[in-house]
């Protein structure tokens, strides 16, 4: 266990205030930081309200207009000073959030780590946002695009990744010469203040990069009522994304919004079914299940359903369950009790429309002393009737269902208004090109569990949002693109 870990009760080692203009501001007294394991209190918040959000985006956008100009090749210099920064803390960084989210500790260093790889990535890909020259049907006259920062983002995001969700969208947006103000989830603010304070270190000139604490709907408005806001980069659940482009449209503003998910994890007649088990466990139980991109519905071939049921089985079985910090833990608790007793709600209606429940099944609040829920394995049949198909579980809870044919398998995995991410197991080439061109889904793994990567697009279609993170698409993001015409050249 780091310094940090051991010492994290002492609260004085821990920023809780907004960062605003390069200081650090208090607010009016909000509410606490809880350890989900155990509910320890770990900090006490100030909430700077849609006033401080205001400060802060007046900051950035003062900043901005200094910023935009400097040379991308020394804005790369800091983004990249920040990314070796964030890896050489990454014990500490992964000691935030294992604490204030309760993901296990090698998890929560990994976040760190693929965190900064958009710091990295970023960096570099700015560097690259070339435009282009075009022929134009005038005669003597010349066209060509540029590629500029859009301005002033305001991010908003979520609990479940608190350190990788802010620099996957801050990263590139400062690399590509805009300023940030971000709204961290109340649940984790303190990875947030982390990164403001490793981005001081890192040399962005005050304004540049700004992190407001506080109750979410005052800074959400004042967000998206700013006419100087120019875009809003979210994460987080479907309802809120929709508020917030609602919002949006009074000032015109690009929104890139990464929102909720119902992966169908497809799994053939022709699959390694070993391989499968292991990337359903890897896709379901990572973050206790609380991630976008979480297998929600295992649609299983009927010819493997019952050896790949055998399969999960096993792997649940071996699963430790407990305190992040602890050794050998691979499923941490629940971000609170209310996310307990939704998932519990959802395998009720299970149980209550007969499906099968062939491991946990309940919580573990009593015996663990925080907010656990037992790895669950449910088998619903053919019923996508059941609350675990239409909702997203944000729980580490695997359901299953028999399918006996291909067209009925997609037909089914596309019976949802989600679209982020999806995951097929097979070994015939021709399904591979039939599956995925016909999944309406923003990314899928075949025989891969997890698809994302800072050099690849990570986002979703129909309501699971609207643009993508992540390689040159996720610079792209944070920039217009500018046609300008030059006539008369051949006077
Ligand atoms: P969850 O239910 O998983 O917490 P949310 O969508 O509620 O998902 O939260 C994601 C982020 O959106 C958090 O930072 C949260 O504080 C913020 N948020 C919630 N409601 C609003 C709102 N009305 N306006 C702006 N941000 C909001």
């Amino acid at each position: 266990m780091t310094m940090l870990a051991d010492r994290l009760k002492d609260r004085a080692l821990l920023k809780t205030d907004s960062f605003i203009k390069g200081r650090w501001v208090a607010g009016a007294p909000w509410i606490k930081v809880v350890n989900p394991s155990d509910r320890s209190e770990l900090a006490r918040l100030t909430d700077v309200g849609a006033e401080g959000a205001c400060q802060a985006i007046e900051a950035a956008d003062i900043a901005f207009q200094h910023w935009k100009k400097t040379s991308v090749f020394e804005r790369a210099r800091i983004v990249r000073t920040w990314h070796d920064l964030i890896v050489e803390h990454a014990d500490d960084l992964g000691a935030l959030i294992t604490a204030e989210m309760g993901k296990p500790l090698p998890e929560a260093k990994g976040e760190v780590i693929y965190g900064a790889s958009f710091v990295d990535w970023s960096a570099e890909e700015a560097k690259r946002m070339y435009g282009e020259t075009i022929q134009t049907p005038f005669p003597g006259s010349r066209g060509w695009t540029l590629h500029q920062p859009i301005g002033v983002v305001a991010c908003i995001t979520p609990w479940n990744f608190p350190s990788a969700m802010i620099t996957r969208k801050c990263a590139p947006a400062l690399a590509a010469g805009c300023t940030v103000v971000v709204k961290p989830a109340p649940e984790t603010p303190l990875s947030a203040l982390a990164l403001a304070e490793l981005a001081r270190r890192a040399g962005f000139p005050d304004g540049v990069f700004n992190v407001v604490v506080g109750e979410a709907a005052p800074i959400g408005e004042a967000f998206t009522r700013s006419d100087t806001v120019r875009m809003v980069g979210f994460t987080g659940s479907t309802p809120v994304g929709k508020l917030l482009m609602k919002q949006a449209a009074g000032t015109v503003k690009r929104v890139a919004l990464e929102l909720g998910g119902n992966a169908p994890f497809v799994i053939m007649d022709d699959a390694d079914i070993d391989k499968a088990a292991d990337g359903v466990i890897a896709s379901k139980f990572r973050a206790s299940g609380q991630t976008c991109v979480s297998a929600n519905r295992i649609i299983a071939h009927e010819p493997i359903a019952d050896q790949l049921i055998e399969a999960l089985k096993a792997h649940i079985d071996e699963i430790k369950v407990g305190p992040g910090f602890d050794d050998g833990v691979t499923v941490g608790p629940l971000i609170h009790d209310e996310a307990v007793a939704r998932v519990e709600g959802l395998v009720k209606n299970a149980r209550e429309r007969g499906a099968v429940i062939h491991a946990g099944g309940a919580p573990l609040v009593d015996q663990l002393g925080g907010s656990f829920y037992a790895p669950t394995l449910v088998e619903g049949g053919q019923d996508f009737e059941l609350d675990l198909a239409n909702n997203e579980i944000f729980g580490p809870v695997a359901s299953v269902y028999r399918v006996g044919n291909e067209d009925e398998m997609i037909r089914l995995a596309n019976a949802t208004p989600y679209g982020l991410a999806a995951y097929v197991y097979t070994r015939d080439v021709g399904r591979v090109h039939r599956i995925t061109e016909a999944l309406d889904f923003g990314m899928i793994g075949v025989n891969a569990p997890m698809v994302g990567s800072s050099a690849t697009p990570f986002g979703g279609v129909k309501q699971s949002g609207i643009g993508r993170e992540g390689g040159k698409w996720g610079v792209e993001e944070f920039t217009e693109l500018k046609f300008v015409l030059l006539s008369g050249i051949d006077q």
